[in-house]
């Protein structure tokens, strides 16, 4: 058995069409299903429905023997647990979107960074965050968030947010605006690295059906 860890949301639905170029069809929609485990048209190959944050830690014990997750979600894990096993062979080009710092429109960013103030950052993102201000020598107190970074800098919790940004929506509509871009996220494949090993055959042609598909979608 092949086991396929995902999310649900976008990186879910946008697995979907590399999945079906493997020939690979999810036989229930998650939003409608309450299952965690859903089957799939080949009796050999399921997929489980984890927290985007809990793919890496199911790939690297054996829970899931490929999985698909950000890059922030790898970054994050990797500052935290180390990465022992697990293998990272291919950009997906899927769930496509830029890790950014935000701050309130009417805060002077520049001048606080040029000053060699100590800005307070909230943020999921704690190692990403720490790298990034460390790389520029400002000095930052991180607050650790699990939701809604957009709300801190309106309620006086941080000056600024690091935080994932697709179409800037969410920012604009908390009047707050995009300062520094720090990278460009995309989701990645994972594998079990015993598991590419002991369940060569299987999943080769799936990582090799999924890189065939980004490339032509390139
Ligand atoms: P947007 O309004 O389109 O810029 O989306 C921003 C919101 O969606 C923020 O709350 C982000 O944390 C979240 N977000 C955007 N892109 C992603 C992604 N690829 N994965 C997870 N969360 C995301």
């Amino acid at each position: 058995m092949i086991t396929l860890a995902l999310s649900k949301g976008r990186i879910f639905q946008e697995t979907l069409p590399l999945l079906a170029s493997a020939g690979i069809e999810v036989l229930e929609d998650p939003e409608k299903s309450r299952k965690l485990i859903l089957p799939t048209n080949r009796p050999d190959v399921q997929v489980v429905l984890v927290r985007a944050s809990d793919v890496p830690t199911y790939v690297e014990y054996g829970g899931a023997d490929v999985g698909v997750c950000g890059k922030d979600t790898l970054i994050e894990h990797q500052a935290e647990w180390g990465t022992h096993g697990l293998y990272q062979p291919l950009d997906l080009r899927i769930a496509k979107c830029r890790m950014s710092v935000a701050v309130r429109a009417d805060f002077d960013y520049a001048n606080a960074v040029r000053q060699g103030a100590r800005l307070a950052v909230a943020t999921k993102y704690t190692a990403i965050a720490r790298e990034f201000f460390a790389t520029k020598g400002v000095h930052v107190d991180l607050i650790k968030l699990y939701g809604s970074m957009e709300l801190a800098p309106l309620t006086g919790l941080a000056d600024a947010i690091v935080d994932l940004v697709s179409t800037g929506n969410t920012l604009k509509a908390n009047h707050l605006v995009e300062v520094e871009h720090i990278m460009d996220i995309s989701s990645r494949l994972v594998v079990n690295q015993a598991a590419l090993k002991v369940k060569q055959a299987s999943l080769r042609p799936i990582i090799d059906a999924f890189a065939q598909a980004v490339s032509a979608s390139v």
